[in-house]
C-alpha cells in the first residue's frame, strides 16, 4: 500500500483519503478492514479504530499513537488544556479504548472548515487540496495565514461511509462563511496561542489548569471553594465579541463556561479563549505557563512558513482596503485606518510598511497614535 506523506498541518481524515484515493480503493470501508482490522464496517469514518494495531500495521509510518495524536489531530492540544483528561489520553495509546476516524476529526458538529487562499495554495504547492487541523479549532473563525473568514462545510454523514471529501471537492454552493465573532484584536491573540497550542512544544499541561485557576481566583471570578460568578465571567468573555447583543457570542460564551465544569461538554479550544481572556494577549499566556522557557526567548521559529505565502495576492488585497477607506473617509488618518480596517492594517504594517508609511504616516509626538506591534 503507498502511504502518502502528511502535508504541513494535515488532518488525520485528510491523509486517510488521499491514501485511499492514491491506492485505487472505492470503497475505504476497506482501509478500515485492512489497516483499522475492523472487519467489514457499514461506515468507514465510524469504524472501531485502535491506534496501536493501526500504527502497527502501518510499521510506524505516521508515528506511534501518541505522535500521531499529536501531529495528525486536535487532541494532544485539548489535552494541554485540560479538555481531555489523562485516563482517557492513555487508553487511547495503550489501545484500552477503541476510537473511530470521526472521533478524531470532528470538534463538535459534523463539519470541516477550510480557507479558499490555502486550497489554492495547497494546490500549487503540494499538488492537493487538504484539510488543516488549524482550521477546525472552533473558537478561531478567520485563517491565521491570510486573515480571510473560514468557509464551513457540512460533511454529510451519509455519503461518507464509503469515502471522504477534501477541499478541493467542494462545490460553491455547498460553503458558509463562518461569521465575525470576536473583535480583530482578540481573534489574532487567540490565532498566535492556537497556533503555539498545536505545536508539539507544549510544557507539562497541568501547568495550563493551575494557571487557569490562579487567575480566575486572582480576579474574584472564582472563590477557594471553586465556585465561579458566572455572570462576570460571562460578561467578560462576550465583552471580547464584536456585537454584545449578539445570540451567538452569548451561546458561544455559555458554551466555553459550561466546558470549565464538564470538558467534554464546552466547547473545544474553549479554555484557549478563557485563558487569553483573562491574560489579556498570549504573550503573557505563554510567560505564565512556563511556555516562553520551553520554546525559547526567540518565538519566531515556531510559525509555519505559511505566513509568506501569497504574498503579491495578499498585499494587493489589503492595500485595495487602504486605498478603498482613504477614499471613503475625507478626513483619513492612520488611527482611522487602524479602526476600521484593523486586519489589513496589521498585515500592511508587517509585510508592507513602507508604502503604508508612505499613504499614512505616523503622527507626531503629542497626538493620539496606536502601535500595538
Ligand atoms: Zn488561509
Amino acid at each position: 500500500m503507498l502511504l502518502p506523506t502528511p502535508n504541513p498541518d494535515e488532518l488525520f481524515v485528510s491523509v486517510l483519503t488521499r491514501l485511499g484515493r492514491l491506492n485505487g480503493f472505492g470503497d475505504f470501508r476497506e482501509i478500515a478492514a485492512q489497516s483499522f482490522e475492523a472487519g467489514i464496517s457499514s461506515s468507514f469514518i465510524d469504524a472501531t479504530l485502535n491506534l496501536p494495531k493501526f500504527c502497527k500495521h502501518l510499521g510506524d509510518a505516521y508515528g506511534a499513537p501518541e505522535v500521531l495524536l499529536n501531529d495528525l489531530t486536535c487532541l494532544g492540544a485539548r489535552r494541554f488544556l485540560g479538555e481531555i483528561d489523562e485516563e482517557a489520553w492513555r487508553a487511547l495509546i495503550c489501545g484500552d479504548a477503541s476510537t473511530s476516524v470521526g472521533a478524531l476529526t470532528f470538534l463538535g458538529a459534523t463539519e470541516l472548515r477550510f480557507c479558499h487562499a490555502c486550497r489554492k495554495y495547497d494546490i500549487g504547492q503540494y499538488g492537493v487540496a487538504y484539510w488543516h487541523r488549524r482550521h477546525q479549532i472552533p473558537v478561531l473563525h478567520h485563517c491565521a495565514t491570510h486573515g480571510c473568514r473560514l468557509k464551513k462545510v457540512a460533511i454529510k454523514r451519509a455519503s461518507i461511509h464509503e469515502s471522504f471529501p477534501l477541499p478541493g471537492d467542494i462545490l460553491p454552493g455547498q460553503e458558509i462563511d463562518l461569521p465575525s465573532l470576536w473583535t480583530d484584536r482578540f481573534e489574532h491573540e487567540l490565532e498566535v496561542f492556537a497556533q503555539f497550542l498545536l505545536t508539539p512544544m507544549r510544557p507539562h499541561h497541568a501547568q495550563v489548569e493551575q494557571v487557569l485557576r490562579d487567575e480566575l481566583r486572582e480576579r474574584r471570578l472564582m472563590n477557594r471553594t471553586g465556585v465561579l460568578r458566572t455572570n462576570e465571567l460571562l460578561e467578560h468573555l462576550i465583552s471580547r465579541t464584536r456585537s454584545e447583543n449578539s445570540e451567538e457570542a452569548r451561546s458561544v460564551a455559555a458554551q466555553i463556561l459550561r466546558g470549565l465544569r464538564e470538558p467534554a461538554r464546552g466547547l473545544a479550544f474553549g479554555r484557549a479563549a478563557l485563558l487569553n481572556s483573562l491574560l489579556g494577549d498570549w504573550r503573557t499566556v505563554l510567560e505564565r505557563c512556563n511556555w516562553l522557557q520551553a520554546i525559547g526567548p526567540s518565538v519566531a521559529h515556531v510559525f509555519p512558513d505559511g505566513a509568506k505565502q501569497d504574498v503579491p495576492d495578499v498585499t494587493v488585497t489589503h492595500r485595495k482596503k487602504c486605498l478603498a477607506y482613504i477614499s471613503s473617509d475625507s478626513a483619513h488618518s492612520r488611527l482611522g485606518f487602524t479602526k476600521n480596517e484593523y486586519r489589513s492594517f496589521r498585515w500592511l504594517l508587517h509585510h508592507d510598511k513602507a508604502w503604508l508609511d508612505d499613504l499614512l504616516p505616523t503622527v507626531g509626538r503629542g497626538c493620539e497614535q496606536i502601535e500595538m506591534f
